[in-house]
């Protein structure tokens, strides 16, 4: 007797705001052009990291607290199965109830359903990239559900149909003025002789939402840690505005990916410290609350949390990019990333821009989703990020993986080979014998020719086009290195010396010679 045992499944890629509409070139190439955007960037990320620089050098042991964030990060990951059960019976326990979502489109329709069986049609949001990452608030609208942000700078940029740009400070692209403008543009019953003093538009900001606050039955968050020895959610923040979403409502929902567990209590107070000086540069964080089941006659009485897969799973089984998921979007690498200062995060097209976009959303996706393939090019590879992390992400290594992932996933795929492979191709023949690069080398002249009277290359053809665009390529000299050094020490009847050219010593082709080696040195006898 045979039994069956199954395939082994997959774990499925995720889905929702995780794609660029158009890669990072092109989209980057576009972003470039918008001075106000790079201005704007250019002065809050400075004054974010200056912040963050100044209250991380208070701490004598912050090494040691970024490798204590590191190692439980890599342990959660190593038994994340055996974590989430446990959450999951502390939760359950207390009165909460659990959801578990493979994808975008299951979180989605699971909350909607569940807003639904309030009987109510409008919902309060804390901030939180996972319900930015499923589109909770484009579906909750087409199930004709309104969903209104709370955090002030989500608000604005709800208000604006605009897209979120920054982890931490989704309007980071906008300035004060543009914000009253939306103010008075979107905003019902707003002064008309409103100004763009910070805090005035806060009070006006203060006076919208209070209005949601007091009438809102059903409230949505995230969550920045679950704790599982009790099954408590906390989230953190500066404004106050997710504590009025946690405790006025009847009904909370939590989407939460299922990567932000800590194992213990006394893990989460590693993260107290780094994540709060190196999202926002204070040393604590105004806001935090935290949550286990329901209270009677206290807060929220149903309380639901939705754990969200959506490519978590497939990202855990890339050993080399696992590390990403340690991620708890301080967005620290993305104030120090000189690419995203310049191009702004709407360049990276999904909900995850910056240094930690560029890994997160291909590993979520697979590298193999064209929208995503760019991503991982969109760096210089400097290791700032690297530096700036608090969990020690290192995100440069993860970058050249996925390139590396990238270039193998299209190998063999294209029935006509690109410039690229071409190229690659020739280079290949040519550097693999001297004697090819050598008669190789004979062509320079040509280029000599091409560069002009002035001795510049201003203009290459096809994909080298990239290179002149933003430099020129001088003339190549009217000798080679080969050439100079064959005539320079030619012996008598011998051969040059240039190891691996013809008539070099120590190549097939050559006789014996007595030339010295251009690399040692003679000593006299
Ligand atoms: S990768 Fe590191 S620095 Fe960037 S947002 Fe995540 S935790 Fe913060």
């Amino acid at each position: 007797m045979t039994t069956f045992l199954g395939m082994p499944s997959l774990p499925a890629f995720g889905s929702g705001n995780l794609f660029a509409g158009e890669s990072f070139p092109t989209a980057a190439h576009r972003e470039l052009g918008n001075a106000q955007l790079r201005a704007n960037l250019g002065h809050a990320t400075h004054t974010i990291r200056d912040k963050r620089q100044a209250v991380v050098s208070e701490l004598p042991d912050w090494e040691q607290l970024r490798d204590a964030g590191s190692a439980i990060k890599q342990a959660v990951m190593s038994r994340l199965p055996e974590l989430l059960e446990e959450f999951e019976t502390n939760f359950t326990a207390r009165g909460g109830v659990i959801h578990w979502a493979r994808d975008a489109g299951e979180a989605n329709e699971i909350v909607a359903g569940l807003v639904r069986d309030t009987g109510e049609t409008e919902v309060v949001k804390i901030k939180s990239m996972a319900t930015q990452e499923i589109g909770l608030n484009e579906y909750l609208e087409e199930q004709g559900i309104g969903a209104f942000e709370t955090d002030l700078a989500e608000l604005i940029v709800q208000l604006d149909h605009d897209k979120p740009s920054h982890i931490l400070v989704p309007a980071i692209h906008k300035n004060r003025t543009e914000i009253r403008d939306i103010f008075l543009r979107e905003m019902p019953g707003a002064d008309p002789a409103l100004t763009d003093d910070p805090s005035v538009l806060a009070m006006a900001a203060r006076e919208h939402l209070r209005r949601k606050f007091l009438t809102a039955k059903v409230a949505v968050s995230g969550a920045n840690f679950a704790l599982a020895d009790s099954g408590t959610l906390a989230v953190v923040e500066s404004e106050g505005n997710g504590r009025m979403c946690l405790t006025l409502p009847e009904t909370l929902i939590t989407v939460m990916g299922i990567e932000k567990l800590l194992p213990t209590w006394q893990d989460l107070e590693v993260f107290m410290q780094l994540l709060p000086r190196s999202s926002t540069g204070e040393r604590m964080n105004p806001y935090t609350s935290l949550w286990t089941g329901v209270t009677e006659g206290d807060g929220p009485q149903n309380v639901h949390l939705v754990l969200l897969d959506n490519g978590r799973s497939a990202a855990l089984a890339d050993e080399m990019g696992r590390s990403a998921l340690h991620c708890i979007r301080c967005s620290a690498c993305m104030n120090v990333c000189p690419v995203y200062e310049r191009t702004g995060g709407h360049a990276y097209g999904s909900t995850y821009p910056g240094p930690i976009g560029a890994i997160l959303s291909p590993l979520l996706t697979g590298i193999q989703a064209e929208e995503n393939n760019s991503l991982p090019y969109a760096s210089s590879l400097c290791g700032a990020c690297y530096d700036a992390c608090p969990v020690k992400i290192n995100i440069p290594d993860i970058l050249v993986h996925l390139r590396s992932v990238d270039v193998d996933s299209k190998r063999g795929k294209k029935k006509v080979p690109s410039q690229m492979d071409v190229g690659m191709k020739a280079a290949s023949w040519a550097l693999s014998s001297g004697k090819r690069l050598g008669l190789v080398e004979k062509g320079l002249p040509l280029g000599r020719l091409a560069a002009g009277p002035d001795r510049k290359i201003t203009k290459l053809p096809g994909i080298a086009a990239g290179w002149t665009q933003s430099r020129d390529i001088p003339a190549p000299p009217a000798q080679s290195f080969r050439d100079w050094w064959a005539k320079e020490h030619r012996t008598a009847g011998g051969a040059p010396g240039i190891p691996g050219t013809p008539g070099t010593p120590g190549t097939p082709e050559a006789g014996p010679s007595r030339t010295p080696s251009p690399d040692t040195k003679e000593t006299p006898q």
